[in-house]
């Protein structure tokens, strides 16, 4: 299926890997003309949840940082994999990896020491040689780069994740916002990762995209003013001692699973936008942190994860209460106060953080899209997602039936609807290519179209067909 997904979107310009005619790199994906408008529609949904929905702000910072940041935040001694080489081959591995290759059990939290012992405990030698594998260090996964020149040079990096820009400027939003909490600020853009061996496509990407929203509360106001519109929602839960519960919101909030409404809440907001995009509802379920996966200084970590039929489960949003210490951090390191005045109180807001990827929900949207049989292959995306909503097609290309069709074409541009015209092979032929991006209306313009301004609508998942008047078309969307 992950091939076959793959050679359509090679094909018809959803996605595939970047600088293809260098030998490409690991870990890289262009969005092609077709992916480029689904990912903005999927960007598009989630400000319409958040900054419309919610009120939240939307603000973009830069994807470089010095290296104050990253101190601060801890990631320049914690964000950090365990890395082997082989002495014969060079080939790098995760360390983890190959120690639960070969145990069968996760290992992703096992010290360096205990990742040596068991490589020489268990013989593990490289996978692709045999030769002899080098002790395990910690490597830090971010890009180094510097800004400016010579001796004036500033040491930074490219940012491994959206958060730590946003917190920066706290109290501006805070005098933005009228100084009211809660608040929440969204931030969309492009992170990078140096991962050692990027696997799986699109789901691990050295450059990647995020969409990272940070809600600053009182600490001692956790509550979700508008979870009753959430809370009967049903979910499979996986709680920190591995135990499956299948529940609604508010009896995992009753059975003391979640921590606090407003995690709550926003896993329910979370997986209420993944169906709305197009992602399989039924291979979500949410999955709690065990205490030593938690950042230590975090109360409650929750992931909602997709079980993929290729890819297995993927990680799609994380829900955490980071209390409040990104913000003291940053405020220790930079001297800048970060606290607030409040109903005669003063104390540092926490952070309720909820983190979206954009290229994994991305590759769900079209792995639960994608349907294939025996006569066609199509991709089932919701309007909302879907790259254009409706195709147009002259039925011949003489007596005045392009010029009819192409006048459809630019009235229905002119309305705002993401159209596409296309007047190349036959209408079979024309419809496959719609199907293969997901166009949910094709409308052909023939003969009769002529005499009394009808077209045929084409319904992509159903395949029925309708006679209906031009000026009719936008109400059948
Ligand atoms: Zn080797």
């Amino acid at each position: 299926m992950y091939q076959e997904i793959l050679k359509i979107s090679k094909r018809r310009g959803l996605m595939y890997p970047s600088f293809e005619i260098y030998g490409g790199l690991s870990g890289f994906y262009d969005y092609g003309p077709v992916g480029s408008r689904i990912k903005q529609n999927i960007e598009n949904l989630i400000r319409e949840y958040y900054v419309l929905d919610e009120e939240f702000m939307e603000v973009e910072c830069p994807i470089l940082s010095p290296q104050d940041v990253w101190v601060a935040s801890g990631h320049l001694d914690n964000f950090t994999d365990k890395l082997t080489e082989c002495v014969k081959c060079g080939e790098p591995y995760r360390a983890d990896h190959l120690v639960e290759d070969k145990l069968g059990v996760g290992c992703d939290h096992m010290s360096v020491t205990q990742l040596n012992d068991n490589i020489i405990k268990y013989k593990i030698s490289c996978p692709k040689c045999g030769g002899r594998l080098d002790k395990v260090y910690d490597y830090n996964l971010m890009f180094k780069t510097y800004v400016g020149p010579g001796k004036y040079k500033v040491c930074s990096y490219l940012r491994p994740e959206t958060a730590q820009s946003t917190y920066l400027s706290f109290k501006r939003y805070w005098e933005v916002g009228r100084k009211k909490l809660p608040f929440g600020v969204l931030q969309i853009g492009r992170s990078f990762r140096n991962e050692i061996s990027p696997r799986k496509g699109m789901v691990r990407l050295r450059e990647f995209n995020q969409a990272e929203i940070q809600v600053f509360v009182d600490p001692e106001a956790k509550n979700a003013p508008r979870f009753d519109e959430l809370s009967s929602m049903e979910v499979d839960v996986l709680d920190g001692e591995d135990k499956e519960h299948q529940t609604t919101l508010s009896g995992a909030m009753d059975g003391g699973l979640i921590d606090n409404q407003l995690i709550a809440y926003f896993l329910g907001k979370s997986v209420k936008l993944f169906k709305e995009m197009g992602i399989n509802p039924d291979a979500l379920r949410l999955r709690q942190h065990k205490d030593d996966e938690r950042a230590f200084y975090s109360s409650d970590t929750w992931d909602i994860e997709y079980l993929s039929p290729s890819l297995g489960r993927i990680e799609l949003v994380g829900v955490s209460d980071r209390t409040d210490y990104d913000l003291t951090q940053h405020s220790k390191l930079s001297g800048a106060n970060m606290q607030v005045s409040l109903d005669g109180r003063k104390f540092t807001p926490h952070v309720i953080e909820i983190a979206y990827g954009i290229d994994r929900p991305f590759y769900c949207v079209i792995e639960s899209a994608f349907h294939q049989d025996d006569k066609r292959t199509y991709f089932s995306f919701p309007p909302k997602t879907a790259p254009y909503t409706a195709a147009v097609y002259p039925l011949v290309r003489k007596d005045n039936i392009p010029e009819k069709a192409r006048e459809v074409y630019d009235n229905l541009r002119e309305k705002g609807v993401m159209a596409l015209y296309d007047r190349t092979g036959s209408i079979g032929k024309r419809y496959a290519r719609a199907d293969e991006i997901g166009v949910p209306y094709c409308i052909t313009v023939d003969y009769d179209s002529l005499k009394d301004d009808t077209v045929t609508i084409r319904f992509r998942d159903s395949m029925q067909q309708e006679r209906v008047k031009i000026k009719e078309i936008p109400s059948k969307f």
